[in-house]
């Protein structure tokens, strides 16, 4: 939030501060993304595209997992791992729970208390309002700006539950599962159909007493995966054991995670995904602003509302309403141009 004595940033500010790595600038340009007010819509996009050419350079980590699982402390000794090797990190969090509870846990800087003292990195929670479609959204753009602020690692952490992580997957590079064994849910990810989407899937806090348990889980998930068709026909996502606080197994998980950008670089299929995720990024905001300016229109506004009303108490079948609202705007198309496909 920005203080009183904060004076008013111009649009040469905001894009020289963020590409000169300035943090407090970076923090700003991405309260300024993420606000909901009117006024700020303008400028945020404008930012966004002054700083678009120097977009797209970083390694982009999705990193998932339930809480508890040891996310934090996993991203923390990684990122100073990076840190050290002379790597900028940049961790972003999408918390869709944030958006109920106005509060953010999900890249919260007292979590992560090495990585965020440390001046190569930079580390932001999850916004906290707005659908999930929102939240991703500005996170997709508060990716951007860490790009442009030179940070050529992101880590893009969600939690274990759903649709957030389709959504993490759908903006990154890499995606890492993170799972606990043992305690009778080993399988747990399969259930979800979560592995579908992994790159990769490492097995938490394999030390001490735990390290058998561990190995298990290693060849159960193993198993699992050999009978899945794999994502990409070149890449069997490997199943790891890491122990976080003893910074043991980490290497290797970041080693993996270069061999695939270059098998993936080398087939093309880097690029892509990336296109792809561009152009569903691309679609998530012409639905977004299509669904805004139904909504912006009185007439059609008030007739979906009681539209919603007749399909919430079962009077209407929902394609009926839709059909109705979409008879709506019609006659203000000419003819010629064809219907919404
Ligand atoms: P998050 O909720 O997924 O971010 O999980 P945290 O990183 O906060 O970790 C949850 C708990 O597990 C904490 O008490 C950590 O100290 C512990 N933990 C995390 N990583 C390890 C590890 O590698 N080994 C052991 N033994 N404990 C760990």
């Amino acid at each position: 939030m920005a203080g009183a004595r904060q004076r008013m940033a111009t649009m040469d500010d905001y894009t020289c501060g963020v590409l000169a790595g300035d943090r407090a600038m970076l923090g700003r340009a991405i309260t300024l993304i993420e606000s909901a007010k009117d006024e700020h819509a303008g400028p945020a996009q404008q930012l966004l595209q002054r700083l678009l050419p120097h977009t797209g350079k970083a390694h982009r980590i999705g990193i998932t997992g339930v809480p508890g699982v040891g996310k934090s402390t996993a991203i923390d000794q990684l990122g100073m791992n990076l840190v050290e090797q002379g790597h900028r990190v940049a961790v972003l969090a999408v918390d869709p729970t944030s958006t109920r509870s106005g509060g953010s846990i999900l890249g919260d800087k007292t979590r992560m208390t090495r990585l965020s003292q440390s001046r190569a990195a930079f580390i932001r929670p999850s916004p906290t309002s707005g659908t999930l479609g929102g939240v991703a959204r500005k996170t997709r753009e508060a990716m951007a700006l860490v790009e442009a602020a030179g940070f050529d690692v992101v880590i893009v952490e969600t939690v274990g539950v759903g649709q957030s992580e389709v959504a993490v997957a759908g903006m990154v590079d890499f995606f890492l599962v993170l799972l606990l064994a043992g305690g009778g849910d080993d399988l747990q990810g399969i259930k979800r159909g979560i592995i579908e989407i992994a790159d990769m899937i490492a097995i938490t806090k394999a030390d001490g007493d735990n390290v058998a348990r561990a190995l298990k889980a290693v060849a159960i998930y193993q198993g699992a995966l050999s009978i899945l068709t794999p994502v990409l026909a070149d890449w069997m996502p490997p199943v790891l054991t890491i122990s976080a606080q003893s910074n043991r197994g980490l290497d290797e998980l970041w080693a993996k995670i270069m061999e695939h950008k270059e098998r993936m670089t080398a087939s093309g299929e880097f690029g892509a995904r990336r296109g792809s995720q561009a152009v569903g990024w691309m679609r998530d905001l012409l639905q977004e602003r299509l669904f805004a300016a139904l909504q912006a229109d009185a007439a059609v506004a008030r007739r979906m509302a009681e539209l919603e009303g007749e399909v919430r108490s079962g009077v209407r079948m929902p394609a009926l309403a839709v059909g109705e609202l979409v008879e709506m705007m019609g006659p203000r198309r000419p003819p010629s141009e064809g219907g919404i496909e």
